[in-house]
């Protein structure tokens, strides 16, 4: 167990624990010197509704200085502008790379947003590119479920485990997986919300009909309910809710063979009973072999320190 304190420019200090697995048989290895991590790296988390920018002082490490947080602007040139004028203000000495997550889905190149329903003016834009001109340095772009998996497989709750998986179930219901083996291996986002379950005639907002989100995506069932998913204390939808997302789960287990899923996001992480009765219902379907879940240890923040995370990683390692 060890504390990491991450500091704010409000001077409030927040200190997760993080549990360290002494035993460990596998994880992941920075891929660049001591020296070389030694920063300043710039971690840019960019949600559909808010963007924090995390100041890195070195990639061995999850600590950062929280510098801003601001609404993430529709418009791509307007919030590519208040990125620029942050840094600008601050005065802040050339940062040697930047990471950045997002709440979209990144070309296979890995350059730019091609799908993102909260962010559609990004899409097709050169994203990677205009930020390396504008600071002058190397950038790194990912999907924030892959960056949640980096920053849990490397600092969190999935350190040690070769085939796991980073869920987030918030507004839309997303994950990413890790299949690795010894110092191999490979990280891909994938749609496990748009999984389609059988007898399920529900229109999605993706355009599918019968999506595992239309019982799990936040914004869906804000939709429906008319009321934030919080707000709802009735056993049965919790029951149904939990019902839907073990098959997504075991479905997902049994195609890939992963061993633990971090679960994250705003509906897992403030619904405490959540995870317990999800638990069991994967269990009781799953049977042989296991499906472990687990409680992202770095909570909301695992995007922000998994982009820049991002920078220590091989492009060759994600499948975006
Ligand atoms: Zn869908």
């Amino acid at each position: 167990m060890r504390n990491i304190a991450v500091f704010s420019t409000m001077g409030i200090v927040l200190v997760l624990s993080v549990v360290y697995d002494t035993n460990a048989e596998y994880s992941m290895q920075p891929q660049q010197t001591k020296e070389q991590q030694r920063g300043p790296y710039l971690g840019i988390d960019i949600g559909g509704s808010n963007t924090r920018v995390g100041f890195f002082p070195s990639l061995a490490s999850p600590d950062f200085t929280l510098i801003a947080k601001f609404p993430t602007r529709q418009n791509y040139e307007l919030q590519l502008q208040n990125l620029v004028s942050l840094l600008q203000e601050r005065n802040m000495s050339p940062v040697i790379g930047i990471g950045l997550s997002i709440a979209a889905r990144i070309a296979k190149d890995g350059r730019s947003v091609i799908f993102g329903p909260n962010l559609p003016e990004y899409i097709g834009k050169p994203f990677a590119q205009d930020l390396s001109d504008r600071f002058a340095c190397p950038v790194r772009l990912a999907h924030d479920t892959v960056c949640g998996l980096l920053a849990e497989t490397r600092f969190g709750s999935l350190q040690a485990v070769e085939r796991c998986a980073y869920l987030t179930v918030s507004t839309g219901t997303g994950a990413a997986l890790q299949l690795g083996k010894g110092s191999t291996r490979l990280i891909s986002s994938i749609e496990i919300g748009h999984q389609v379950l059988d007898g399920n005639s529900l229109q999605c907002l993706c355009g599918m009909v019968g999506c595992l989100e239309t019982y799990t995506g936040g914004r869906q069932l804000e939709l429906r309910y008319g009321r934030p998913v919080e707000h709802i204390t009735d056993i049965a939808f919790w029951d149904s809710f939990t019902d839907k997302l073990a098959i997504g789960l075991v479905n997902l287990a049994q195609l890939t063979r992963i061993d633990v899923v971090a679960v994250s996001g705003a509906i897992a992480l403030n619904q405490v009973f959540l995870l317990p009765l999800l638990q069991q219902k994967v269990t009781a379907i799953l049977k042989q072999p296991s499906l472990s879940l687990r409680p992202a240890a770095l909570g909301e923040i695992a995007p922000l320190v998994g982009a820049a995370a991002l920078l220590d990683v091989p492009e060759n390692v994600i499948l975006h």
